[in-house]
């Protein structure tokens, strides 16, 4: 059996379309970038393929030269969608080397002009799969299964682009641009449809993960204050809380009478205040939450009781000093060690709530360690009494 130029370019140009047209109606309802970016990366290689016929009737610039340098375009757009699924900015020079590389095919005079053009086309593009790889891979987060394939398709690309150029000296080897003959074109032309099949396929799978990676963070996030919800902070603290640690449960002062007397707005907006408190003020190990109302839970790994009450200590000296004139309010904090190999925070829950009980009893603004966490506090300067915070 064998396959014309002709039908695999019609082939490839199909394929492409298809890929360009579901990434662009996919882009058009998430707006995530990369979406845009490698839809691109396909439109560029649809007019590729629809110049490419054209060099069989003598075009040589448009057919040839303008028909190949899409092929180097296409491929930075993929490497700008893959630096944009990672959340990465490529440098300027980037942007500059699909032109030079336009530039370089059409030097008249470096040689055999397709050999020449061969040898830049597929540098620069196995320069821009390996660097796509690249950005993926140092990007940890992105390195889900979807993101393997894509991974893999890049690199498995990139690397047959780095050999195509390595052969464009190669004598038989190829290559006649202009009527689409050689053995290696052949064999690029049935590799280019296999990849873009990969590559739309790989990209569907990104685009599944990154929905699905919205759905949960905005299932485990409170709306109000960006931080955790409950279902979050069970869910990341599931992972840490074997290693025992502390607990905090933090509580504001008489937040009914500051939502009654300043309104509802200014209430939320405490809540805010005091979310954005806790990001600044929390060792960056701890997972904090809003558990409802203005209810929010800590959880420090590794930390033990005593260094737990001097933080909660710390956290409400610190609310209650905050300056300007909107900032109203103190916090009231219960305590509990979570011993090691944990693995239910709901006993640690109760007891960080039995301090709280006793914060509020105390005159609120204090925080008090949970008599039973008492047993598991290693130093004696741990204070059984709870401590007030602000004079
Ligand atoms: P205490 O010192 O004993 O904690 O007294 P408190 O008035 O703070 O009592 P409590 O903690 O039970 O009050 C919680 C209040 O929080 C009740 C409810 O009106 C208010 N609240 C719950 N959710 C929200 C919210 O999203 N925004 C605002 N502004 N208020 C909320
Ligand atoms: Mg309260």
């Amino acid at each position: 059996m064998s396959v014309d130029a002709p039908t695999m370019l019609l082939l490839s140009n199909a394929i492409a379309f298809v890929a360009a047209t579901f990434l662009l109606i996919e882009w058009r309802s998430l707006r995530e970038r990369f979406l845009l970016s490698f839809a691109l990366g396909f439109l560029s290689i649809v007019v590729g393929c629809t110049l490419a016929p054209l060099r069989q009737s003598g075009e040589f610039f448009v057919g040839v030269w303008l028909s190949n340098s899409m092929v180097p375009l296409a491929h930075f757009m993929f490497l700008h969608g893959a630096a944009s699924f990672a959340q990465r900015k490529l440098s300027l020079a980037w942007f500059f080397a699909p032109l030079i590389c336009s530039a370089l095919m059409a030097i008249p005079g470096l040689g055999d002009r397709d050999q020449v053009m061969s040898l830049f086309n597929a540098g620069f593009v196995a320069v821009f799969c390996l660097r796509a790889a690249g950005v993926l891979v140092e990007e940890r987060r992105n390195t889900g299964s979807e993101t393997r394939t894509l991974v893999a398709t890049l690199l498995f690309h990139g690397s047959f682009y780095a050999i195509k150029a390595g052969c464009a000296f190669v004598p038989g080897a190829f290559v006649n641009l202009s009527s689409y003959k050689g053995t290696m074109i052949s064999i690029s032309l049935f590799e280019g449809i296999l990849v873009e099949v990969a590559l739309a396929m790989s990209v569907a799978g990104a685009l599944r993960r990154r929905r699905e990676e919205r759905a949960t963070r905005l299932a485990e996030s409170d709306p109000l204050t960006g931080l955790l919800n409950r279902r979050g902070f069970e869910k990341r603290t599931r992972i840490v809380q074997p290693l025992g640690g502390s607990l905090l449960l933090i509580d504001i002062d008489n937040f009914k009478t500051i939502n009654d007397c300043f309104g509802h707005q200014d209430g939320d907006r405490l809540l805010v205040d005091l979310a954005k408190f806790l990001s600044l003020r929390l060792p960056a190990s701890a997972v904090c939450a809003r558990l409802g109302g203005d209810e929010f839970v800590v959880l420090v790994p590794g930390m033990d009781a005593v260094r737990g009450l001097h933080l909660a200590e710390d956290l409400c000296t610190g609310f209650a000093a905050r300056q300007g004139p909107d900032q109203c309010g103190t916090l009231s904090i219960g305590c509990a060690a979570v011993p090691q190999g944990t693995h239910d925070l709901a006993p640690a829950m109760l007891e960080a709530d039995r301090g709280l009980y006793e914060a509020k009893n105390n005159g609120r603004n204090n925080a008090c360690l949970a008599p039973r966490s008492m047993t598991s506090a290693q130093s004696p300067a741990a204070r059984l009494y709870p401590f007030a915070a602000a004079g």
